[in-house]
């Protein structure tokens, strides 16, 4: 006999992430596809943009990998895969931050969410090897998806990694070495790679190919959209039949 929930149209709004190695201009891009919104959705922000000291259990969490990156710009303390634990925590953190406003109906974008986790962390654990990191990418984000939802929508902007460090040296006021360098170029395309897996949830601007106005119109165009028939979510370690995490609902279950 199989089990399966029977999938329920949802009030909940869209849970949306903006993905994008530093300086390809998500944040900029992001925001400025909100401001066209009538209907603004509530923006989390990404770690790199969270000064120190707001309180709370996910700055708190980062703040440890802060310190025990000794300074590294993607965080790196030498033990990836308890790194890749605690990253994934704070996305958990971050979704159970908004969640009332998921359930009131509002979209929410996450500036990065769970696949950067799984790009980065899988390029340190297989750093020569691009299928295996591909590999382990895929795996982390299945991983990551036990311990919350993915996002409706992941909306990857890509560019020249060139034009990227460029931006992110500048923004930052700092100099990449050149192992940062080979690392964000090593990311990019892995990210690249893993957004071709999953076409239903990624959408990509490539700004090797659209000025930065068409980028904007795409990225507003797909937050609209996202608000259309979403289904209920579950938490994932609760199996079919858990009350949706937004309207209590629970799914009726079929037996085959
Ligand atoms: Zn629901």
């Amino acid at each position: 006999m199989t089990i399966t929930p029977v999938r329920l149209s949802c009030t909940r709004g869209p849970l949306i992430s903006a993905e994008g190695l530093n300086g390809v201009g998500k944040t900029y891009l992001t925001n400025r596809a909100v401001e066209a919104l009538d209907d603004k959705p509530l923006m989390l922000d990404e770690f790199s943009q969270r000064a120190n000291g707001r309180p709370g259990l996910g700055e708190a969490l980062l703040r440890s990998l802060r310190e025990a990156s000794a300074g590294d710009p993607f965080l790196r303390g030498g033990t990836p895969m308890t790194e890749a634990l605690i990253l994934m925590a704070i996305k958990r953190h971050d979704l159970d931050t908004v969640l009332p406003e998921l359930s009131s109906g509002r979209a929410v974008v996450e500036g990065r969410s769970v696949d950067t986790t799984a790009v980065c962390q899988a390029l340190l654990l297989h750093p020569d090897d691009p299928d295996a990191a591909l590999e382990t990418a895929t795996a982390l984000l299945d991983l990551a998806s036990s311990y919350r939802p993915l996002p409706d929508l992941t909306i990857l902007v890509t560019d020249d990694t060139s034009e990227a460090l460029v931006r992110a040296q500048r923004r930052d006021r700092c100099v990449f070495t050149n192992e940062q360098a080979a690392f964000m170029r090593k990311a990019c395309q892995l990210f690249e790679r893993l957004a071709a897996t999953d076409p239903a949830r990624y959408r990509v601007v490539d700004r090797r190919s659209v000025d930065e106005h068409e980028a904007t119109e795409q990225i507003r165009a797909w937050i609209q959209d996202a608000d259309g028939d979403l289904g209920c979510m579950m938490e994932p370690w609760q199996g079919p039949g858990a009350p949706c995490m937004c309207c209590g609902h629970r799914a009726a279950v079929e037996s085959v």
